[in-house]
């Protein structure tokens, strides 16, 4: 994997990630996972697959969370995961919402973005391909995470949670930080001319986020991320977009692009010290 927007670290076997600009800030703490370091043993989930939905027994993926989170100093315990549809709906995380998705069941149901001011309780996001973002108010400490794959992006998640951090904890746009993960590039990420059009109808004033080769259409969704949040007023120094692909990178990263069904996920983790 080669980055200049990424920390390649490694603790143990456990090799993860972590963006170089928030880094920077003391009150917060975020990973995303790669293939390495955990126990899962099938081709296309070896070996720190911290998907659920897989052919992987529970109590195997529970044993790769806890595994990463003693790598990364994130509280095992506390995980709080969103319940992801590809829909737009977000939920703000209370105390009463702390292990839900991981230790304890989930009372909710299209919830593909999550927002906390608890200090301590990792959010943490699932994909394969999709673009994860992560949140961060640095002077009012409130944070989120986002599952913003081709239909989340269309809808602009990532703005629906910089709004709604606004709305709940009156958080300023100026104040907000983003870390736009490890999703499929541009270089790999072809769709129909049909779903196309229908981005380029809607986002016409992106323009460097579509590309034509060779009379293939390609979407640049980590990018169509970062305009939409700089369209609402993040400003552009404080995004970071992830510049790995993670169907150039399979052996490293999970994609659905390049392993299909079956394949593990990643984790993107963020979480208040
Ligand atoms: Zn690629």
């Amino acid at each position: 994997m080669n980055t200049e927007i990424m920390n390649i670290n490694k603790k143990e076997n456990v090799v993860f990630l972590t963006f170089k600009e928030l880094e920077k800030y003391d009150f917060l703490k975020h990973a995303v996972s790669t293939r390495h370091g955990g126990i899962s043993n099938s081709e296309k989930t070896s070996s720190m697959n911290l998907g659920l939905k897989t052919d992987d027994s529970v109590e195997t993926v529970k044993e790769n969370f806890r595994i990463f989170c003693n790598a990364t100093a994130l509280n095992y315990n506390n995980i709080t995961l969103a319940n992801q549809t590809h829909s737009t709906g977000i939920r703000i995380i209370t105390k009463e919402d702390v292990g839900k998705g991981l230790h304890i069941q989930r009372d909710y149901n299209d919830i593909d973005g999550i927002i906390t001011n608890l200090k301590d309780v990792p959010l943490m996001i699932h994909t394969a391909d999709c673009v994860p973002v992560i949140f961060a108010d640095v002077k009012k400490q409130i944070i989120g995470a986002a599952h913003c794959g081709w239909k989340g992006t269309f809808e602009s998640l990532s703005v629906k949670m910089a709004e709604k951090m606004k709305a709940k904890f009156n958080c300023r746009y100026e104040d907000i930080i983003c870390g736009i993960g490890t999703a499929i590039g541009v270089c790999c990420y072809e769709v129909s001319e049909e779903l196309y059009c229908k981005f380029k109808d809607r986002f016409c004033d992106f323009e460097e986020a579509f590309e034509i080769r060779e009379e293939k259409y390609y979407l640049n969704l980590k990018l169509l991320n970062k305009l939409q949040l700089e369209g609402v007023g993040v400003p552009s120094r404080n995004i970071s977009v992830c510049d790995i692909c993670t169907k150039c990178n399979s052996d490293e990263l999970f994609s659905h692009r390049a392993l299909g069904d079956g394949r593990g996920m990643i984790g993107t983790f963020v979480s208040l010290k």
